[in-house]
């Protein structure tokens, strides 16, 4: 938003700003913040910066975790939330003696990532467009710490329908794409956030309910450069969560909230450029993939298992790749097919904004991280000329669901636990550490931290279990 210092303390004084917050990212994905007075936006701030303790957040477990934040003047926001007029800056960190960027700062992996690929040649810009499903829930409670309607569907829908006051109006389960008020009746919720987001900055491209019915809705923003592609995934979240929850209502981004409902993915549109044109266009070729196109999915695709372990990190994420909810299960590219899991949207033909959607990943990722990482497969595909169809990657325009079990064993899978990706990452890992975008340390302790989580899930009864086996 501001290009330098004096822009911003003008806009503070203009606008009576009384307080800014710093907001930065920790190594799962979540924001933290600190809210320092007005008073204290000089120049010093962004010599000195803003002091706190990394071993707090996650990030140092060992060293001393003194490091500082300081605040990117591009990524200013109005905070809609606040009651006191605050603005708002995402913050890079860095080491608090050494002043140097801290090697694990998502946004510097991610800045790392974009200088990488710039280093290569390839191209100098990349253009990402995520795509943002979630549910909203009216009354979620959690017994014992359990919320029982996630594995009883049927009692979602009946809650809801006893929820309508009498109307009649309802969605039925499955039955919620675009689906029009006053079916839909959380219309105004959605316009309300997509208000917010365009209001502080954030332009939305459409928002809609989802399939998933009753209370699935996704947000799409346009295509974007890849810092404020990353930065605005936060802001969503964050704006989402936030205005839902004034309205009594609450948003969860969990890959999949209920058994048998559709689940929430987090699609990522991808393209690459070069001096202003789009790389990934070819008009003459099949499907108008350029060479680069096809080596760049296939590098997505033959890294896949281990690029899952960052773009869907949590145990939820593999209940949700399972077959029949448009949710992909297995490592093939197509112009049309939901299944796969990379798209090319057939409405996509102009040269400047063709690209690809890769479909596994979900909102519990660490954008910054994902995109670095899906970045990295494809630069490694381009490297190593990985030809999709050399790996048996398609194309494929066929529902695979309708060929028998056999052929479909002929394609690759993607992992179906967290533990299955971890150890594909363990594997397959050096095409992240190219050119230091990640370092092996970070790699190390993401599968150790991410394992004993596993663990945890897994070594836990779960209540259904007791629901099936309590009276063996
Ligand atoms: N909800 C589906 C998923 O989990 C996507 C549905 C769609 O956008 N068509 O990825
Ligand atoms: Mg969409
Ligand atoms: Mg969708
Ligand atoms: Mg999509």
């Amino acid at each position: 938003m501001f290009k330098n210092f004096t822009e911003a303390q003008t806009y503070i004084t203009e606008h009576h700003i009384r307080q800014v917050d710093l907001k930065f990212c920790d190594l799962w994905g979540a924001w933290h913040h600190v809210t320092i007075t007005a008073r204290e936006f000089t120049p010093g701030l962004f010599a000195r910066g803003v002091g706190f303790d990394g071993s707090s957040v996650g990030f140092k477990s060992v060293r001393a975790g003194d490091m500082v934040l300081i605040p990117d003047l591009g990524t200013a926001f109005l905070d809609p939330f606040w009651e006191i007029p605050t603005l708002s800056f995402i913050c890079d960190i860095y080491e608090a003696d050494t002043r140097e960027p801290f090697s694990r700062d998502p946004r510097g992996i991610a800045r790392r990532a974009e200088i990488y690929l710039c280093q290569t040649g390839i191209a100098d810009q990349s253009i990402w467009g995520p795509e943002f499903e979630f549910y909203v829930f009216s009354n979620v409670q959690f017994e014992n710490g359990v919320n029982t309607a996630c594995y009883r569907l049927d009692s979602i829908e009946s809650a809801w329908k006893s929820g309508t006051g009498g109307h009649g109006h309802y969605i039925a389960l499955h039955e919620g794409y675009h689906a029009i008020p006053p079916k839909d009746q959380l219309y105004n919720l959605r316009a309300e956030m997509v208000d917010h987001l365009e209001a502080l900055g954030l332009p939305v491209k459409y928002h809609h309910h989802e399939v998933g019915g009753p209370g699935q809705c996704e947000i799409e923003t346009p295509l974007m450069e890849f810092l404020p592609a990353a930065d605005a995934a936060l802001i969503l979240k964050y704006v989402t969560k936030m205005t839902a929850l004034r309205m009594g209502l609450s948003v969860t981004f969990l890959p999949k909230p209920l058994y048998g409902e559709a689940g929430n993915g987090m699609h990522f549109h991808q393209l690459l450029r070069l001096k202003g044109q789009n790389v990934f266009y070819d008009p003459d070729a099949p499907y108008h993939l350029s060479p680069i196109a096809r080596y760049y999915i296939g590098g997505l695709l033959f890294h896949a298992p281990a690029l899952l372990a960052f773009t869907n990190p949590t145990t939820n994420s593999y209940r949700r790749l399972v077959p029949g909810f448009e949710a992909p299960v297995n490592c093939f590219f197509s112009s049309g097919n939901r299944s796969a899991a990379i798209r090319i949207p057939k409405y996509a033909t102009e040269p400047e904004s063709f690209r690809f959607e890769f479909r596994p990943p979900d909102a519990t990722c660490n954008p910054y991280l994902a995109m670095a990482a899906m970045l990295m497969a494809g630069i490694d595909g381009i490297r190593q000329q990985i030809d999709p169809s050399a790996h048996g990657f398609g194309p494929i325009d066929d529902d695979i669901f309708s060929w028998p079990p056999e052929r479909r064993k002929s394609i690759k899978s993607l992992p179906t636990s967290l533990g299955e990706a971890l150890q594909a990452l363990e594997a397959d890992h050096d095409f992240l550490l190219a050119g230091g975008v990640f370092t092996p340390d970070l790699i190390q302790d993401w599968i150790r931290r991410k394992s004993a989580e596993e663990a945890q899930v897994r070594l836990r009864p779960h209540p259904y279990e007791i629901e099936l086996y309590y009276s063996v």
